[in-house]
């Protein structure tokens, strides 16, 4: 598969589908979850992927979507379907994010509360390397945008993280 690697941001981001993906729903507007399981998807797993909304029932399967995309993104999988990865959208339906915020010119977002968590660590891990003169691991940081590790942006973000947890 041929990921398109724009920021270190995308690296870890398919580690974070196998767990339920938040989204809005199309339908409602309420919190969804997309059901991915394990990625990349294979061609008999495409029916097993779906977008679920227990407030209104709203429940498509990715076999019964077409196989469109949206303009100027994505890549070509071993199933035929393109798949997004970033964008601030669900790789398989393309629905918005519900853990998602503004920050300055930027947007804070993630899949679920465990890819919040893991920025969360990492911005904070960036924080105590600082600290320690020495770095303990150099990649660390690194798979983060800068504006989401400087140091003057560092409780701000924290805080913003933490209020898409708890909102
Ligand atoms: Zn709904």
């Amino acid at each position: 598969m041929n990921l398109r690697n724009k920021d270190s941001y995308q690296t870890h981001l398919t580690d974070f589908l196998k767990y339920d993906i938040l989204v809005i729903c199309p339908k409602c507007s309420g919190k969804a979850v997309v059901h991915s399981g394990h990625f990349p998807i294979a061609p008999e797993d495409v029916h097993a992927v779906k977008l679920i909304c227990s407030t209104c029932g709203y429940n498509k399967r990715l076999s019964e979507t077409p196989e469109t995309f949206p303009s100027g993104s994505p890549h070509k999988s071993a199933t035929g379907r393109h798949y997004v990865l970033g964008g601030e959208i669900d790789p398989f339906f393309f629905a918005p994010l519900w853990l998602k915020t503004d920050f300055e010119q930027h947007t804070l977002w993630a899949y679920n509360y465990e890819h919040l968590d893991f920025l969360r660590r990492l911005v904070e891990a960036k924080h105590r390397e600082r600290n320690l003169q020495k770095p303990v691991n150099k990649s660390l940081g690194s798979r983060l945008p800068k504006w989401m590790t400087s140091q003057k942006h560092r409780d701000l973000i924290l805080k913003k993280l933490d209020e898409l947890r708890n909102g």
